[in-house]
C-alpha cells in the first residue's frame, strides 16, 4: 500500500460508506448511482474537511501551533469543523467569516454552522463581503504572537498542499473498498470550491494506478479558472509526493449549476436536496453537494454517461446548511 509521506492526527471515522442508490436508481434507465458518504466523516456532522484537518492539525501541532486561524464564508463548513477540530485536540480557534451579498436572511445570519462554531468554542471575527480575509488573519496572528501564543493559519477551505493530502488518503481509500468489494466507477461527481478535494482525489487516485474521470462541479467560478487552480495544486501534491504529474486533460469541471454565485440558491439545487432526501433519506447541503447532485442529475438526463456506466457522488458534507437555507427550503 502506498503511504503519504506527512504526519496526520486521527480525527475522523474511517473508511467512509460506499452506498449504491437504490431507490434512485429504481427511477432512471441509467448509469448506476452510489455514493461515498463523506458527509459520515465525523467531527461536528461531518463532512470534507474532517479528512484534511487530520494532516493540517498534525503540522499545526508539529509547528507548535496553540491557536488555529482560519476564514470563509459566514456559513463555512471548514470553519465549522476547523473548531471542532481544534476542541478536540484543545487549541485555540478564531475563525474570520465573511458576509455573502443576497443572503441576510436571520436563519443564515444566526443558525447553522454559525450556531455550532459558538457551541464549538470558536472566537468569530464577523467581517463584510469582499474584506481581504488573509490580511485580516496575518493582522490578528501578529497580535496573538505578541501575547506569546504560537498562531496557525489555515487557508480558505484548508485547501493547500498539506490540507490536500486528506484527499490523496481518501483516493487510496476509495481504491481499497474498490478492490475490497470488486467494483469500477466509470467517473466520480463532486462540488469543488477551494480545489484541495478534487486534487487531492486525482493525486490519490493517480497514486493508487486509477484512471477514474473526477466531474468537478463549480460553486463560484468558471470551469475555466476552476480547473487551472485544481491542476496546479495537483501537480503541487505530486510534487511532495514525488510522483509523475498529471495533464491537464485529467481535470474536468462543469460551471453551469452554481447559479448566480457563490452560496446564491437555485431551483435545481432545491429540487435536488428533495430528491435525495425523500428518495435515499440522504441529506445534502444548499451550497456544494446539493449543486453537485443537481449537476450530476442533469448530465445524466442529457446523457453524458452511458447507461451501463456505474458512477460515484462523493456526498462532501454540509448538511448543517439546511438550517441556515430554511427560508428557502421549508414549504411553509
Ligand atoms: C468545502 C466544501 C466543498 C468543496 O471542497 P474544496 O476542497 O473546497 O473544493 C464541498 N462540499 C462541502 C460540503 C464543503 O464544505
Amino acid at each position: 500500500m502506498h503511504k503519504i509521506p506527512l504526519a496526520k492526527l486521527e480525527l475522523g471515522h474511517w473508511p467512509t460508506p460506499l452506498e449504491p442508490m437504490l431507490r434512485l436508481n429504481q427511477m432512471h434507465q441509467g448509469p448506476e448511482l452510489w455514493v461515498k458518504r463523506d458527509d459520515c466523516s465525523g467531527l461536528a456532522m461531518g463532512g470534507n474537511k474532517t479528512r484534511k484537518l487530520e494532516y493540517l492539525l498534525a503540522d499545526a501541532q508539529q509547528q507548535g501551533g496553540t491557536t488555529l486561524l482560519t476564514a470563509g464564508g459566514v456559513q463555512s463548513n471548514h470553519a465549522r469543523q476547523t473548531a471542532a477540530a481544534a476542541a478536540k485536540i484543545g487549541l485555540g480557534c478564531e475563525l474570520f467569516l465573511e458576509q455573502v451579498d443576497g443572503l441576510g436572511e436571520p436563519d443564515y445570519q444566526h443558525s447553522g454552522n454559525l450556531l455550532l462554531n459558538q457551541l464549538l468554542g470558536a472566537r468569530v471575527h464577523q467581517l463584510p463581503a469582499g474584506q481581504n480575509l488573509d490580511e485580516a488573519m496575518a493582522l490578528r496572528a501578529q497580535t496573538l504572537t505578541a501575547s506569546g501564543q504560537v498562531p496557525y493559519i489555515m487557508p480558505v477551505g484548508g485547501s493547500n498542499v498539506v490540507g490536500a493530502m486528506g484527499y490523496v488518503a481518501c483516493g487510496l481509500e476509495l481504491a481499497q473498498q474498490m478492490q475490497d468489494q470488486s467494483l469500477t466507477f466509470n467517473a466520480i461527481v463532486l462540488a469543488t470550491g477551494s480545489a484541495g478535494t478534487q486534487a487531492g482525489l486525482l493525486a490519490g487516485l493517480a497514486l493508487a494506478g486509477l484512471d477514474i474521470p473526477v466531474l468537478g462541479i463549480t460553486v463560484s467560478r468558471s470551469s475555466e479558472e476552476q480547473c487551472s487552480k485544481v491542476l496546479a495544486l495537483v501537480h503541487e501534491v505530486q510534487d511532495r509526493l514525488s510522483q509523475p504529474h498529471l495533464h491537464e486533460d485529467h481535470v474536468i469541471c462543469f460551471d453551469q449549476y452554481y447559479g448566480a454565485g457563490y452560496g446564491q440558491p437555485t431551483q435545481q439545487m432545491v429540487e435536488a436536496l428533495r430528491l435525495a432526501a425523500s428518495l435515499e433519506g440522504l441529506l445534502l447541503d444548499p451550497v456544494y453537494s446539493g449543486k453537485a447532485f443537481a449537476g450530476l442529475l442533469d448530465l445524466v438526463r442529457h446523457g453524458y454517461f452511458y447507461p451501463s456506466d456505474r458512477v460515484l457522488f462523493l456526498h462532501t458534507g454540509g448538511t448543517p446548511g439546511v438550517f441556515a437555507y430554511s427560508h428557502c427550503l421549508s414549504e411553509s
